[in-house]
């Protein structure tokens, strides 16, 4: 069994990998931080068209949840209540917004529930390159599965961290990163985003866990899908959709929710921002066929027929886009 708190194991597997990956954290001013309003302040006043840049998006994300620590495998309860709220925002109405991106609706895949070992030995702190490394090395070793394929533009993992451990960008509370995987793919190839859960180790409510980490996560994704390797929507200033509706307080308070509703179940999640709206939005609203056809330069009075489709729904207009 791997012992992630030991990587010496792995370290040569991933040596390969090494020289391709080792510069990601340069790429990006940090923005990709959040949960810490400081990090995101100068984007909470923006209000501007977010550029698509080369529209690296994931248009159709598969999303596998991996669960990282004891708590998780001794409170399977917690795990399912978490992949619910996930499922709830990745497959959900909250999605709607992200169709003027190119992005759909996307699917969560099986989990993986990963142990410490030993048990209850959660890393104090983690650092990005551990937890790069940490992930390959699940792959490597078919721990996580499945891998990401060469040219993969869908697979996305999302990591729990383990509850007893923070990370090093301090005051944050997730980030999303991206490097690559397959030598012969022709960029990068991996996509994952952390979720920090320091201190939400109550086992006696599945429900207030899952919530008390849902903003965090309804924010990583919805940037991670519409800006996957910080080629896709963010600005010259790296600031996504995420991080200019985290809040609008310039002071940097943090940060914003929104009660969403879905299957019963209620979610407080953090709003987005819409270039068709030129505003921030909770998403979940149907997509404005108006917005559409100005955005792709048709009339609506010419009538819909010239989009030449038997089929106008939210797919459609995301694969126009
Ligand atoms: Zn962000």
């Amino acid at each position: 069994m791997l012992n992630p708190n030991n990587l010496e194991e792995v370290n040569y597997k991933i040596s390969m990998l090494h020289t391709e990956i080792s510069n990601i954290d340069n790429r990006n001013d940090d923005k990709d931080r959040s949960g810490d309003a400081g990090i995101n302040c100068p984007c909470h006043s923006l209000s501007e068209k977010v550029p698509s840049n080369n529209k690296h998006v994931l248009r159709h994300s598969r999303v596998i949840p991996i669960f990282w620590g004891h708590f998780y495998v001794t409170n399977p309860h917690i795990v399912a209540a978490t992949i619910r709220m996930l499922s709830d925002i990745v497959s959900g109405p909250y999605m709607n917004g992200l169709a003027q991106y190119g992005v759909s609706r996307g699917t969560v895949l099986g989990h993986h529930t990963i142990d410490t070992v030993p048990p209850n030995s959660d890393p104090l702190i983690l650092d990005r390159d551990t937890v790069r490394n940490t992930l390959v090395s699940w792959i490597n070793s078919g721990t996580v599965s499945p891998a990401p394929a060469v040219n993969e533009k869908s697979l996305i993992y999302i990591i729990f961290l383990p509850t007893g451990s923070d990370i090093t960008d301090s005051g944050a509370a997730g980030y999303h990163n991206f490097a690559k995987f397959n030598q012969d793919s022709f960029e990068d190839d991996l996509f994952w985003a952390v979720i920090v859960t320091k201190g939400n180790d109550d086992p006696t409510s599945a429900v207030r866990f899952a919530n008390n980490i849902a903003y965090i996560t309804s924010h990583e994704l919805n940037e991670a899908f519409t800006d996957c390797d910080n080629q896709g929507f963010t600005t010259a200033g790296g600031c996504e959709i995420g991080d200019i509706c985290e809040s609008r307080d310039p002071t940097c308070s943090c940060c914003t929710k929104f009660n969403y509703n879905v299957k019963g179940r209620t979610w407080q999640i953090e709003p987005y921002w819409s270039n068709w709206h030129m505003n921030c939005i909770n998403g979940n609203e149907p997509v404005s066929i108006r917005m559409f056809l100005k955005e792709i330069g048709i009339n609506p009075s010419d009538g819909l027929r010239q989009l030449g489709t038997l089929l106008l729904n939210i797919d459609y207009i995301a694969s126009r886009m």
